[in-house]
């Protein structure tokens, strides 16, 4: 084979080489995007391509105008795809066009419509030490933040949960190809790949994600300060915030450098480095947005999750801006007090609120609009929908400064771009027309060649309406079609019935199965003189579409702001919605350590389709008299609803959302933690025990006074006696530890944990209100101090239908159990020392 390849193989060769191992190349060749050997094989299944041969070189091919369904199945199935497309025009090219990488597609830097979940950010990561790196491309959103610890970095992982992360190559200190080999194992579980990272980051848990290891000279912060200060024109990264934040420099370095450079995508957008402060946020670990269903994860649908709630925001910007403060709450009152003031002022002015939000309405993605003008991939219909986004700012402005005085703030960055408004109407015509390459998109008036020319392909238009009727009525073939056929040119069709009417004068050019097609002498010549004019408009057209990009362009960082803004004011006025229709109040938040709520609900619950009445229920929490809350109660009372309901409104509050409360007041948490069922974590393969352990371990020692605690039924993973010690000594620990001061909400079915309130000042009895009607269990849902009278289970097991003869033993095997080992109010289970549960006497009886 090697002797017989063509020149454009041997083109199509030295491309594959160059492009990271496992990428597909997509090889442009005239209307398609072909793959070859190997790619081909891989990908006619994935793309639904029929595979067929050149010779002994299996291939494929799709319709370049529909790349963008074609890359989302390639990337859906972990794929990355190289797109090698021509570089210069085929009509001017001597021998063969030259082609060119332009650009390669991984999961985290794909920026097609259709492909992305407009509400969410899509980012690449990169990890390096304990720093972390994150760029969305597709909004020019670059991001570093800094972890003191390997499990607050995992955390950051789930939270901002990347599509890609790359990590250095420690095993290849040799220069080898770009990408590790690996490339192809984005989104496989493919553990050779992850493991070498465990080591190097300290065992860490990255590795439940896939990584990319990318050869480690990238990393090193000499090669990333280079291609950070040359990407953003700088001297030095101070301004920034960097110096000397080695991590930072290193993982936001090699980010740039595989995206920008291994990649080839354009980073024009990119203009500024965000660093985060962990300690700017409330942090929730991992648990906790799963447990307290802050955002839809795993089957958790959107309805019911905290997000589902809020986000009734009315533009993508608004929508990601909502997730992202779910995602990071606030930690500082005065920035917490500041959102809520914005959120109140609108709740007091439903005048503005409404018309702001149906002006937001006719809003679009500006943010990965002008990322796609940035990097010249914006289409006239783009353009269009950027102008109609900006058109509205100067009545948002007006009705900002107008109505309310004190969000100055929203409209200093909401800059109104009238003259790009103007440009672009004046440019643009209605209704443009998609493909570049087609024309039919420069407004008639905006430019006097393309006016000519486009007259002149205008009357051979009509000449082509006046050809048609002329050969309909000589040959008397009424269904006789003049039309353009692509790459073919212009064409008379007739219907294969009418073909024996045919005059001789016509010449056959393709047989289709409804009929043939001809051309005539007479058509060719009107081909070549009105195609001429055709292309020539094609071409201005072209052009002039170039420079109103290059215009906008040069807003861009003023777009991108004004589209954060945007995002930030319907996030704003989405929460301001939310707070009047479902009767929310504005929370009090200071440096307390109190948490008060008064007749609180449960956010989600409350809204459920066919749930019961929602009874509100009121808390008290602080680091002294009320430290640990412990409820008892029967199954199916309401204990996780409770505790789970307090965790979500102080969350809501530091989120600047008003809250569903009579009132609210509290000191703001540093951190969330909750460690809620005995939920399986068979995915992740370990048992549900040990992960509970997990989980209570990183509670307990990341825990400060200024943290929440949210325990359910810790300790039901093991046999009874083990799980009541480690719950007992868990609440002793939090209650003693004068670093662990946290306030936690402990609910348990283990009466025998009530005892503890007696010897601990700072523990609280609390149980859920149950009626026993002749037998019949009520649940009153009302939280109330005291301890559960008993636990109804055996009723509820009658109710069940259990056996008369087993409810009845089950009672006096209660009693008994009550009578000889349960002395309620006398804590003899915790006796010190302790003794070996085998030696704890009626063990082997009941239990
Ligand atoms: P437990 O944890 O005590 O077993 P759950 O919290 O799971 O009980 O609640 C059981 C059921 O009661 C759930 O379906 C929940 O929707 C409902 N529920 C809980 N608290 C309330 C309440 N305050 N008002 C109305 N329904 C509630
Ligand atoms: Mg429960």
């Amino acid at each position: 084979m090697a002797a017989e390849l063509t020149p454009m193989m041997r083109q199509y060769l030295a491309i594959k080489r160059e492009v990271p191992a496992g990428a597909i190349v997509m090889f442009r060749l005239g209307d398609f995007y072909e793959m070859f050997g190997e790619d081909a094989v891989i990908a006619s299944p994935i793309l639904g391509a029929t595979l067929t041969h050149r010779g002994d070189q299996p291939m494929c091919g799709v319709p370049y105008h529909a790349l963008n369904s074609y890359l989302a199945k390639l990337i859906r199935a972990g794929k990355t795809a190289a797109l090698c497309d021509q570089v210069e025009d085929p009509k001017t090219a001597k021998g063969l066009v030259r082609r060119e990488v332009t650009r390669i597609v991984t999961p985290g830097t794909v920026t097609e419509d259709g492909l992305l979940d407009e509400t969410t950010n899509t980012y690449a990561a990169a990890v390096s030490g304990l720093g972390l790196a994150l760029l969305d491309l597709s909004t020019g959103e670059f991001i570093v933040e800094q972890f003191a610890a390997q499990e607050k970095l995992d955390e950051a992982l789930e939270r901002y949960h990347p599509a890609e992360v790359i990590i250095p190559d420690r095993r290849d200190k040799s220069v080898a190809s770009p990408v590790g080999a690996e490339t192809n194992a984005l989104g496989s579980r493919d553990k050779s790949v992850a493991s070498p990272v465990g080591t190097d980051n300290g065992g860490a848990t990255l590795l439940s994600r896939q990584a990319t290891p990318i050869e480690s000279w990238t990393f090193s912060v000499d090669a990333a300060l280079d291609c950070l200060t040359r990407h953003f024109k700088v001297l030095s990264l101070d301004g920034f915030g960097l110096t000397d934040k080695t991590d930072l420099i290193s993982a936001a370095g090699a980010l740039l450098y595989y995206v920008g450079t291994t990649l080839h995508h354009s980073l024009e957008h990119v203009r500024k480095i965000q660093l985060r402060q962990s300690d700017d946020v409330l942090v929730l670990d991992v648990g906790t947005l799963r447990h307290l269903q802050l955002i839809p994860v795993g089957d958790v649908p959107k309805e019911a999750s905290l997000l589902g709630v809020l986000d009734v925001t009315k533009t993508p910007m608004g929508a990601r801006t909502m997730r992202n403060w779910i995602l990071r709450p606030l930690a500082r009152a005065a920035d917490v007090n500041a959102r809520l003031d914005a959120v109140q002022a609108f709740v007091e002015n439903r005048g503005a609120l409404a018309s702001l939000r149906t002006l937001l309405s006719g809003v679009r993605d500006l943010e990965r609009l002008i990322q796609k003008v940035d990097a010249f991939r914006a289409n006239p219909r783009d353009v269009k929908a950027l102008a109609a986004s900006l058109r509205p700012i100067p009545e948002i402005n007006g009705l900002l400064s107008s109505t309310i005085s004190s969000l100055n703030t929203y409209h200093l960055s909401l800059i109104a771009q009238q003259g790009l408004v103007d440009l672009i109407d004046k440019a643009i015509c209605e209704d443009p027309a998609v493909m570049l390459a087609d024309g039919g998109y420069i407004a008639s008036g905006y430019n006097g060649e393309l006016d000519e020319l486009r007259a002149i392909a205008a009357e051979g238009h009509q000449w082509l309406a006046e050809y048609q009727t002329r050969e309909q009525q000589r040959t008397g073939i009424s269904k006789l079609k003049v039309k353009r056929v692509p790459a073919f040119g212009y064409m008379i069709e007739v219907p294969k019935s009418f073909i024996p009417q045919v005059p001789a004068d016509y010449v056959r050019r393709r047989t289709l199965t409804t009929g043939e097609q001809y051309v005539t002498e007479e058509l060719k010549e009107y081909e070549r003189k009105v195609v001429g004019a055709q292309d020539k408009a094609i071409a201005i057209e072209q052009t002039l579409f170039r420079g109103v990009l290059e215009t906008i362009a040069a807003k861009t960082v003023e777009i991108q702001e004004t589209a954060l803004a945007l995002g930030a004011l319907d996030a704003t006025l989405a929460l301001a919605d939310r707070a009047l229709a479902a009767g929310y109040v504005r929370p009090t938040v200071d440096d307390s350590d109190v948490l008060e709520i008064v007749d609180g609900r449960h956010p989600i619950i409350e809204q459920l389709p066919d749930a019961e009445p929602f009874v509100p229920n009121s808390s008290f929490l602080n680091t002294t008299t009320d430290q640990i809350i412990l409820i008892t109660g029967p199954n199916m009372a309401g204990k996780s609803t409770y505790i789970r309901q307090v965790a979500t409104i102080a969350v809501m509050a530091q989120m600047g959302s008003f809250v569903p409360a009579a009132a609210m007041r509290l000191g703001v948490l540093d951190r969330v933690f909750t460690r809620i069922g005995a939920g399986d974590d068979l995915a992740r393969g370990r048992s549900t025990f040990l992960v509970e352990m997990q989980e209570t371990a990183n509670i307990l020692n990341n825990a400060t006074p200024k943290s929440l605690i949210v325990l359910d039924e810790i300790g039901r993973g093991t046999s009874t006696f083990d799980g009541i010690s480690i719950a007992w000594s868990v609440a002793e620990y939090l209650h003693g530890k004068a670093s662990a001061k946290a306030k936690t909400l402990f609910a348990t079915h283990y009466h025998e944990l009530t005892d503890l309130a007696d010897t601990f000042p700072g523990i609280k009895n609390y149980t859920v209100k149950v009626k026993d009607e002749g037998g019949r269990v009520v649940f009153l849902r009302r939280i109330v101090p005291g301890i559960a009278e008993k636990s109804f289970g055996i009723h509820v097991g009658a109710m069940a239908g259990l056996p008369q003869e087993v409810v009845g033993r089950a009672e006096e095997i209660l009693k008994n159990l009550e009578a000889n080992e349960l002395d309620v109010n006398r804590p003899k289970v915790v006796k010190k020392p302790r003794k070996r549960l085998s030696e704890l006497p009626g063990q082997m009886t009941f239990f």
